[in-house]
């Protein structure tokens, strides 16, 4: 999209949904019932639009005074278009279509309504599955407004009982439900800052006297306005970043602000309102932070591949162009869903950067060298560098390029080359050489395919954000594919050759490892190699899962049984319970661990045979039976 359809697209989404630093009610306020507790004083712990794992927040998270089975009521009168029951995600979710087009979620309800829960019911044990998703017809299970359709709890990933509530629009877009103008939320409480981060966007950049990032922390004065009490100096293309919360009355939870507003010398080259967002881009949150912070800082500029339309940007999108010899200043505005606001303001000075070299000691270590990536530039440092051996010697396809040091640091020096330039085989230092595994350049919205023998890679039109400096190295059965801090869009497919043949194929799979975790990416073999799917880049390995899942029998009685189960390494896959045979409906709360039957018939105790089969993702299987 070019500058002038985003710009009219803001214009456009603007004028019918919002005003910039307020709200033109397009809804008639008072339209939805609150959903809990509706009349009385209610708190949020979770803002639409927050920053989540690779997703925006899409709703409100509703304190349900730390219970569950809080009665949930329907905001508006209309019909349940579709239940879901999940292990993971919203749990048991309910969501209802309204006459005006507008559906509203209910999420990580502990039960359903009677009438709904019996119809639920009904198709789990005709499917013989606990997890479920349905299409009810308009007929079949209509709401009024006010009706109580399920209670609260704390099923799939939620992580402590509330309500997750959200509206959405026909096209899939959540809408922040603060917009409908509930009395039972009071916020007057102004958003606040933590941190600024100024970061450095090209190999010429400088952030006090530095290439990469630097943080800093803003004060809070009398007034209320934040300030940086810290001298910045920068040079060349900066990019800036802030780390926010906003509180409501009556609580110290740190929930999401709603908009951010830039200056540059009292014109705004920045602002964006999160107040609306497909579902279906979501994910390009990871571009709307610096993914390398774990996506808690926002970025104030538009980062290359974010496609999302909440932005508006003023000459080169949100970033700064600091010039020598130039001061500038800077205010950056929040404000949350109430218009409560907070301002905070400094200056930038423009200065060319300059270094000198400190006398270096004869040194009898051999230098040590490192290597980064950020963005564009590949950031080489070297410790124990030698007098009159200061630069770095870069070869690309063996062709060699001269380094100065860009500076020097804390006895180290550090040497820059933007990798557009063409990408580097290894770089020597005063002797010490130190080999880069960068393979090839993957631009984005590309079908390409890189591979040898023992590995494959394949990335489609929608793998990638932005370019990738495609870097891979082996150690082991480990394979290294650049780092878990570039972000993926929607992923790539990898096959891995194992070097070593022997592998028990049939319970050998794919994992992603995390510091001492390994999380499993599952896989199918073909001829020898393991092909599987992931949304992360990091470490790759292989690993065979021998242990079945482990079964241990809680409670059992007349009543109902239950147990926990749990998995060494790859995880629960499936669990088929039944009594005399017949399919016997038991909830999963993977948090706990735990499965547990309800009675088929509420007057017939439960008695007879029983039997549990329980599954992990390898296929291995475990199974318990007794009598009842
Ligand atoms: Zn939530």
């Amino acid at each position: 999209m070019n500058a002038r359809t985003l710009w009219l697209t803001w214009v456009f989404a603007h004028s019918i949904l919002f005003s910039f630093h307020g709200w033109a009610q397009p809804y008639p306020p008072g339209y939805f019932t609150f959903p809990i507790m509706p009349g009385k004083p209610n708190f949020i712990v979770g803002t639409m639009g927050e920053l989540r794992p690779s997703h925006f927040h899409s709703g409100l998270d509703i304190k349900t005074l730390q219970r569950e089975g809080l009665s949930v009521y329907a905001g508006a009168e209309g019909y349940v278009s579709r239940v879901k029951v999940s292990t993971g995600g919203y749990g048991n979710a309910l969501y209802i279509t309204h006459p005006n087009g507008l559906v509203t979620v209910y999420a990580h309800l502990r039960t359903f309504s009677r009438a709904i829960g019996d119809y639920v019911r009904q198709r789990q044990y005709a499917r013989q599955s606990f997890e479920i998703e349905l299409v009810p017809q308009p007929y079949e299970l209509a709401v009024l407004r006010g009706e109580v359709v399920g209670f609260s709890g704390n099923t799939g990933s939620s992580g402590g009982p509330h309500l997750h509530y959200e509206v959405r629009d026909a096209k899939e877009n959540a809408l922040n439900p603060l917009a409908f103008g509930f009395r039972e939320i009071t916020d007057n409480v102004p958003p606040a800052f933590d941190k600024v981060g100024l970061r450095t966007l090209d190999a010429e950049s400088r952030v006090n006297g530095e290439f990469g990032r630097v943080e800093f922390t803003p004060k809070r004065t009398k007034a209320g306005t934040y300030v940086l009490t810290q001298p910045i100096v920068a040079y060349g293309r900066i990019g800036l970043e802030v780390l926010v919360h906003d509180k409501a009355n009556g609580l110290d939870n740190r929930n999401g602000v709603n908009c951010v507003e830039v200056t540059l010398d009292g014109r705004e080259i920045y602002a964006h309102q999160l107040d609306r967002f497909a579902f279906a881009q979501s994910r390009h949150l990871n571009v709307h932070t610096d993914y390398a912070t774990g996506s808690r800082f926002q970025r104030c500029y538009l980062a290359d591949g974010n496609a999302l339309p909440i932005y508006r940007l003023g000459a080169d999108q949100g970033r700064l162009l600091l010039r020598p010899q130039s001061t500038h200043r800077l205010t950056v505005t929040l404000w949350d869903a109430y218009q409560n606001q907070t301002r905070l303001e400094f200056t930038v000075k423009g200065q060319e950067p300059v270094f000198s070299l400190p006398t270096l000691k004869i040194n009898k270590l051999p230098p040590s060298l490192a290597y980064s990536v950020d963005e564009n530039t590949l950031v080489i440092k070297a410790k124990n560098i030698k007098p009159g051996a200061n630069s770095a010697d870069l070869y690309v396809q063996r062709k060699p390029f001269q380094l100065p040091i860009a500076f020097y640091r804390n006895g180290e020096a550090t040497y820059l080359w933007d990798l557009r330039r063409g990408l580097p085989d290894s770089v020597s230092v005063g002797g010490t050489s130190l080999r880069l595994p960068f393979r090839q350049v993957i631009p984005p919205k590309t079908d390409l395919v890189y591979g040898n023998d023992s590995l494959r890679i394949a990335f489609n039109q929608a793998s990638l954000f932005d370019t990738l400096y495609l870097s891979v190295a082996r150690a082991g059965d480990e394979i290294i594919v650049n780092t878990p801090a570039v972000p993926l869009l929607d992923g790539i497919s990898v096959g891995i050759k194992p070097r070593v043949p022997g592998w028990d194929q049939t319970r050998t799979l794919a994992y992603l490892v995390r510091g001492a975790k390994r999380q499993c990416l599952g896989g199918t073999w073909i001829n020898g190699q393991l092909n599987f799917r992931t949304r992360e880049l990091g470490t790759f390995t292989l690993a065979t899962d021998v242990l079945p899942p482990t079964v241990r029998l809680v409670k059992a009685s007349a009543d109902g049984i239950s147990f926990r189960i749990g998995d060494d390494l790859s995880g629960i896959a499936s669990y088929q319970a039944r009594i005399n045979g017949k399919w016997l409906l038991m909830n999963y709360d993977y948090k706990r661990g735990l499965i547990w039957s309800e009675k088929p018939d509420p007057i017939q105790p439960l008695r007879g045979t029983f039997a549990l089969e329980v599954k992990d993702l390898a296929g291995n299987t475990q199974v318990f039976s007794m009598s009842l």
